[in-house]
Formats: structure tokens, sequence, C-alpha cells
């Protein structure tokens, strides 16, 4: 079987994951990843046998650098079927008209819009409406947690309305720019645009978010109140979490208070850069109330997202029709074990 050829515009946090995660795979491959300077990560790529593309006016940095590379970004276009946009929020947008032009498809991340492509991804929610699409965006990473979870409930026991409090990491792990590095900060500008992100994929959900920017790099940490369409019992909701897909419940009778230990787990695990594709929900934590469902969950923002964009490339380039089965050849690929 011939392996789909995937691009990486943008090997950065996300970037360099989905390439790993393109590599870990037996039917697709990395034709190329790009980088615009020639820093340690265009190194590190380098020396993980990745092909590097560069824009046309960094060449002469890179060779300066001694940095071998393959071609521009455009001629990476010759080499992919589809690229994989990992570029900075409302970049990849401007690199659109190239896919088009290139004749090649084209996933973008949750720091573009849905209307520049129209059809957004989740692959528990609606695998199939990507199928064989030219453009899709897999939604952002706290988008990708509440689909997690609230999808299957919703499939389950109808939603009639969900309201979330976010608690967002500061920034990456790996920035040492922006913040804050001290006290906590509101979006004030409500509602915030996780609701309606989610609804780009689940239009008929009631949900409303707030935001709240905290002086932590590690996760986001989410608290879920759900208001359900009929009564319904604790372990009624926890058995529908144990099934779904890229949930992980944990105890914090086991250790684990906070999303520090989550990530503690990750490296016992062995997870590639410590990474945590789950969707963390205290099991202890969850509880129902009559009509009334409340539950806290942890996101890792740097790599929930990653065997999402395995999955959309399976949809787009019509590599398997059952999102469950592509679902469990991503997860056995990075380990997942749901
Ligand atoms: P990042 O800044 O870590 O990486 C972006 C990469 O793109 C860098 O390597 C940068 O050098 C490169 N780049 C910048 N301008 C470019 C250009 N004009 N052409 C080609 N490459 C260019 O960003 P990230 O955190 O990986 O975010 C990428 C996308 O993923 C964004 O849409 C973001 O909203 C989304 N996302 C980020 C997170 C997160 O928490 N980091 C989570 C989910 C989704």
């Amino acid at each position: 079987m011939s392996k789909v050829k995937v691009g990486i515009n943008g090997y950065g946090t996300i970037g360099k994951r989905v390439a790993d995660a393109v590599k870990a795979q037996n039917d697709m491959e990395v034709v190329g990843v790009t980088k615009t300077r020639p820093t340690f990560e265009a190194q590190t790529a380098i020396d993980k046998g990745f092909s590097l593309y560069v824009p046309e006016d960094s060449l002469k940095a890179f060779r300066d650098a001694k940095m071998p590379v393959k071609g521009t970004i455009k001629d990476l276009y010759k080499a992919a079927e589809i690229m994989v946009d990992c570029t900075p929020g409302d970049v990849g947008e401007k690199y659109k008209a190239e896919y088009e032009a290139a004749g090649i498809k084209a996933i973008f991340q949750g720091g573009e819009d849905h209307s520049l492509t129209g059809i957004s991804f989740n692959s528990t929610a609606n695998y199939s409406e990507s199928w064989g699409a030219q453009f899709s965006r897999v939604v952002s990473c706290n988008t990708t947690g509440l689909l997690r979870t609230l999808n299957p409930i919703d499939k389950k026991i109808k939603i009639k309305n969900a309201y979330v409090t976010l608690v967002r990491r500061g920034v990456d792990p790996g920035d040492s720019k922006g913040g804050p590095i001290n006290g906590l900060e509101p979006t004030v500008k409500l509602p915030t645009h996780h609701g309606p992100d989610v609804k780009s994929i689940m239009p008929w959900l009631n949900i409303n978010t707030m935001a709240i920017k905290a002086s932590t790099t590690l996760m986001h940490l989410h608290t879920v109140v759900v208001e359900l369409e009929k009564e319904t019992g604790t372990d009624e909701i926890l058995n529908i979490m144990r099934t779904s897909p890229r949930v992980k419940l944990i105890k914090s009778s086991s250790g684990i208070k906070g999303t520090a230990e989550i990530m503690e787990l990750g490296r016992e695990m062995g997870r590639n850069r410590s990474d945590m594709y789950e969707i963390v929900v205290w099991e202890d934590g969850v509880k129902v109330v009559g009509k009334m469902l409340y539950y806290y969950q942890a996101v890792h923002q740097e790599s929930d997202v990653v065997p999402e964009n395995i999955d959309c490339i399976r949809s787009m380039c019509k590599m398997e029709e059952d999102a469950s089965v592509s679902i469990s050849k991503t997860n056995k690929s990075l380990g997942i074990r749901q």
C-alpha cells in the first residue's frame, strides 16, 4: 500500500508533534517540514531525518548556518498530497491560496476561523464530514477537550445546557514570552470563543463559556456544569466516559491532585515529550444531582489535537471510512489505550 505524503507547515509546538505522529503511522509519511529560521528546532528536525523546506527569503540564513535545506516551501507542495498547516493563528489563512493553487489538500488548526474551511473536525463527533474534503480545520485544544466529553454524553443523554469555565494556561512551557506570570486574567468579552467553536461541530448544543488565564504552563483545566434533558446517575455518566475515545478517568486518591501530577504520569508512561493526548477527568470529581452534572477535566494543550490531525488526514484522503477504525489505529500507534 502506498503511503499518503504529508507536509507539515510550521514545525512548532503542534507541528513537531504532528510530524512525529505521522511518522508513527504505517499508512502515511512525512515528506517534509518547514522552518522559517535556522533554530535548534530546525536542527532537531534534521537530526530526526525530516527534510527541511524554508521560505525563499530564508534560504541564505539556513545556508549561513550550514543547515541542509531540501527546497522552498513551494517545492514542498510538489512532494506533498496534503499539508498540515501548524503555523501560528491567522498565518495559516495566508497560505490557503497557495495550497489551492498547488491543488493539494490542507488541514488548518484551531487558531484559524471555522469560516476559512467551512468544515471543522473532531474524530468522534464528525469524522465523516471531512471525507474527501480539500480543506478542513482541527478545532483548538480546549474545543477538542469539550467535544471529547460533551459529544458522547449528548449522544446517550441529551444535553439541555452546558456551562463551562476554562482555566487556561498562560503560555506553553517552551515559551518565555507572554503571561501572566502573576495573577489571574478573566476574559471579559463574553461568551468566550470556545462555546461558538464547539458549535462549529455541534450546532444544536446550548453552551456558554467563560475563561480565566492563569500563571501556569502545564495544562488547561475546565469546570463543566451540564443540565441534562433527563435525570441520570453518576455511574451512568462514568460508564459513558469510560467508553469514550481519548477520555482518561483518574482518581485523586491515586495521588493525582492536579495538572502537575498528570504531566508526571505522562512521563512515567514513557510518552513522547510526556504528552497526555487524552482528556483527563477526575472520576471522584464527577457528580450528578437530578438533571445536573458536574465534573472537572484537564486538557494538555500541546498534544490533545495531535491524534485528531492523524484521523483528519485519513478522512480527507479517503484512507479509512470507519471513524472507529482510524481512531483505534491512531491510538495504538501513540500508546493511547482507548
Ligand atoms: P508555535 O508558535 O509553537 O509554532 C508555529 C510554527 O510556525 C513555528 O515553528 C514558527 O516558526 C512557524 N511559522 C511562523 N510563521 C510562519 C510562516 N509565515 N510560515 C511558515 N511557518 C511559520 O504555534 P503552535 O502553538 O504550534 O500553534 C500552531 C497552531 O495550532 C495555531 O493555529 C494554534 O492556535 C493551534 N493550537 C495551538 C495549541 C497550543 O496550545 N500550543 C493547541 C491547539 C492548537
